[in-house]
């Protein structure tokens, strides 16, 4: 059975004490309004960079709300200097990380293989990876969407086997509404995740699919209407706590 979600995605945003004031918001929005409950009826986590998860992991004990990673080394540990490992981040008490962000696609070259590896490892760590599937504008406009998509979840399902697609979180984020204030509408996203609910098999039913790509609070619900999407991965509104709040409260 699915739980909606909403993951922050903080990006390279934020020092110590900003993130300090953000959850301190954050969790004083849950408490007044009964969202701190295990009964509630959604899971939230944030991602934040990698040298904050330490400060995630005492300013988030105790609470209903999870974190995560932005991006995990494809390497176990040794001489891979700046790396992070999958083990690191189930040692610091990650739950989350993203794996083949748009961003880290086009700005580190990531390739469909990588990412497959990537979310190969987090699943050895027992992290849940956040898998990011999702077309360029061009793309939308040659008509290669659902190609795009399927060839990006096909290497995924070939590394970790789609059964496994279980234990991940995919998220659709079209590479020209991330951060552009652009959105896909409730039904291109829905078109989009129909196709990717498909594409999981025997996962299907299992697997929650985010929508990414500029959401927020007063678009969350009609995209959440939709019946294929669970929740979002949300990156700009993630820095507002209460932006961010009411889109976990709208999934
Ligand atoms: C993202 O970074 O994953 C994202 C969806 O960003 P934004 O919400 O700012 O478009």
């Amino acid at each position: 059975m699915r739980r909606p979600l909403v993951v922050g995605n903080w990006k390279m945003n934020g020092f110590s004490t900003d993130n300090a004031v953000l959850i301190k918001e954050l969790l004083a929005l849950f408490s007044d309004n009964f969202f701190s409950s295990p009964s509630s009826n959604v899971d939230s986590a944030v991602c934040a960079p990698a040298i904050y998860l330490s400060q995630l992991q005492t300013l988030l004990s105790d609470t209903d709300v999870a974190y995560g990673a932005q991006d995990v080394s494809v390497h176990l540990n040794g001489a891979y200097t700046g790396e992070i490992s999958a083990a690191m981040l189930a040692d610091v008490g990650c739950q989350y990380v993203i794996v083949g962000h748009s961003e880290r696609r086009e700005y580190h070259h990531e390739s469909n293989l990588l990412v497959a590896q990537k979310t190969l490892v987090a699943l050895q760590s027992q992290l849940t990876p956040i898998v990011c599937v999702g077309e360029t504008l061009e793309q939308r406009e040659a008509g290669e969407t659902l190609n795009i998509i399927g060839e990006q979840l096909t290497e995924v399902k070939t590394v970790i086997g789609e059964t496994a697609f279980e234990n991940t979180v995919v998220a659709y984020e079209p590479v020209w509404a991330i951060g552009t204030g652009l959105t896909a509408t409730p039904e291109q996203a829905q078109e989009v995740h129909a196709y990717i609910r498909q594409q999981l098999g025997g996962a299907a039913d299992a697997t929650n699919i985010l929508y990414g790509g500029s959401v927020k609070p007063d678009n969350a619900e009609a995209l959440f209407g939709q019946t294929d999407i669970d929740g979002a991965l949300v990156g700009g509104a993630s820095l507002h706590a209460k932006d961010f709040f009411d889109i976990i409260a709208a999934a």
